[in-house]
C-alpha cells in the first residue's frame, strides 16, 4: 500500500492503513450488522450508537465541557463560511471581527460580508501571506458579535501557535487542517469548525463544536438545514447524513485513543514530521526555500519553492516517479506544499526527506 504511505496530498489526505483495512472489511460488512456500511440505514439503532460513540470520543479526546454540542454537518467547511454569518451576524450593525491570513481565510470573510458588517482586523495580503500577525499587531473589538480565524492555513502552510482574541468575545476557529492534530483548549472557543478530509476522515462530513449559548439570540428564520438547532435537536440526523464517512471519522477517533494513545501523543509524531522536513529545507544552504516566516511555520503544511519553476518542475515529476504523491502546491501560489496529517507516518516523512536530500545532491 506505497502509494497511501506517500501521499503528502493537501487534502483529502493519507488516513492510515490500519484504519482503512477496517474500512475495506466494513464495505463488505459491518461485522456487528452483517450489512456493508455503504447500505445501512441512518435512522438504524447501530448509527445512532455511531454518532453517540463519535461524540463521546470527541469530548473525551478534547476534554469538552457539556455545554457544547458536537454537531456533524454537512456541506464542508464552505457551508460553515455562510452559516455562522448567518446565525451570529444577520441584523448586526456592530462588525464582526475577521483576520484575512491567506486564501482560505478570503474565502471565509468574502462569504460573511454577504451577511453583515466585516472588520478585517489584519491582512497578510500584501505581504503575499507569508507571515501571521503578532498580539501587538491585533486590536480586536470589544463589542464585535464574534473574532473569526482560520488556526492553520492549509494553502500558505502558516499556523498559529496560540490562541488569538478576547475572553469577553466570542472565538469562532476554522480547524479543518488542524483539528484532532494536537490538544487544543476547545472551551476557549464558541464554535470550532473542521471538515473530516485533512485529519480525521474522508470529505462528506464536517465537524462543528458549538458553545450553547452562542445560538441564544440566532435568527428564527433561517432555513431548516442552516440552523444549528435543527441538527442539535436531531442529533445530527436531521436529514440522511453522510453514514460512511462518519463511520470512518469514528474509526480514526478510535485509532487515536487506542492506538495512538491521545492528541498529546499524535502532537509529538505531528512535530517530529514537521522537524525533518524543516531541517532539511533549513539545512539546505537555500536550495529549499520556504514559503512562511519561521515562527509561524505549520507543522501540518510544509510550504516551499525550489530556485526556479523548471526545477521545481523536475523536483516534481521526480518526486512523482518515485511514489510521493500529492507535492504539488495549491494552484493559486504554486511551489510545493508536503501535508504531514494525522494519517502520513513518521516514516513516509523520512522517505520524502531522503529524497529531497537526495535530489539536492544531484543538483549541487
Ligand atoms: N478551510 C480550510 C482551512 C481549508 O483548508 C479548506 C479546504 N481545503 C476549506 C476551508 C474549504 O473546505 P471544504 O472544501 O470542505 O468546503
Amino acid at each position: 500500500n506505497q502509494l497511501n504511505n506517500l501521499n503528502f496530498s493537501g487534502g483529502p489526505g493519507a488516513l492510515p492503513e490500519s484504519v482503512l483495512l477496517k474500512v475495506q472489511q466494513s464495505i463488505l460488512e459491518v461485522p456487528e450488522v452483517g450489512l456493508s456500511v455503504l447500505g445501512i440505514s441512518h435512522r438504524s439503532d447501530w448509527f445512532a450508537a455511531v454518532v453517540a460513540e463519535l461524540e463521546g470520543n470527541i469530548r473525551k479526546l478534547l476534554g469538552l465541557p457539556d455545554n457544547y454540542h458536537v454537531l456533524f454537518l454537512q456541506g464542508g467547511a464552505t457551508q460553515q463560511f455562510s452559516m455562522i454569518p448567518m446565525t451570529l451576524l444577520r441584523g448586526k450593525t456592530t462588525p464582526a471581527d475577521y483576520l484575512h491570513t491567506g486564501y482560505w481565510s478570503g474565502k471565509a470573510l468574502a462569504e460573511a460580508e454577504r451577511e453583515g458588517p466585516v472588520r478585517v482586523i489584519w491582512s497578510g495580503e500584501s505581504g503575499g501571506f507569508k507571515d501571521l500577525p503578532g498580539d501587538d499587531e491585533l486590536a480586536y473589538s470589544p463589542d464585535a458579535p464574534y473574532l473569526h480565524y482560520i488556526s492553520n492555513e492549509t494553502v500558505e502552510g502558516l499556523q498559529f501557535h496560540r490562541v488569538l482574541g478576547r475572553d469577553d468575545v466570542p472565538r469562532v476557529c476554522d480547524m479543518s487542517s488542524d483539528f484532532l492534530s494536537q490538544p487544543c483548549t476547545a472551551e476557549r472557543y464558541s464554535l470550532i469548525y473542521a471538515h473530516a478530509q485533512k485529519n480525521i476522515g474522508p470529505a462528506g462530513v464536517t465537524v462543528v463544536l458549538v458553545r450553547d449559548e452562542l445560538l441564544e439570540d440566532a435568527p428564527t428564520d433561517l432555513p431548516g438545514f442552516l440552523d444549528y438547532r435543527s441538527h442539535i435537536k436531531a442529533h445530527s440526523i436531521f436529514n440522511t447524513p453522510p453514514v460512511f464517512a462518519i463511520y470512518v471519522v469514528l474509526l480514526i477517533t478510535r485509532w487515536l485513543l487506542d492506538e495512538i494513545g491521545g492528541l498529546t501523543r499524535m502532537a509529538e509524531i505531528n512535530r517530529r514530521k514537521a522537524d525533518l522536513l524543516y531541517s532539511q529545507l533549513d539545512n539546505s544552504d537555500g536550495f529549499y526555500r520556504g514559503r512562511a516566516k519561521t515562527k509561524d511555520r505549520s507543522l501540518m503544511n510544509v510550504t516551499f519553492n525550489l530556485a526556479d519553476t523548471d526545477t521545481e518542475k523536475r523536483f516534481l515529476a521526480e518526486a512523482q516517479a518515485a511514489g510521493f504523491s500529492g507535492l504539488a502546491g495549491h494552484r493559486s501560489t504554486g511551489g510545493v506544499r508536503a501535508s504531514l496529517y494525522n494519517g502520513l507516518t513518521l516514516a513516509a516523512a523520512e522517505q520524502l526527506v531522503g529524497f529531497m536530500e537526495d535530489f539536492r545532491r544531484k543538483q549541487t
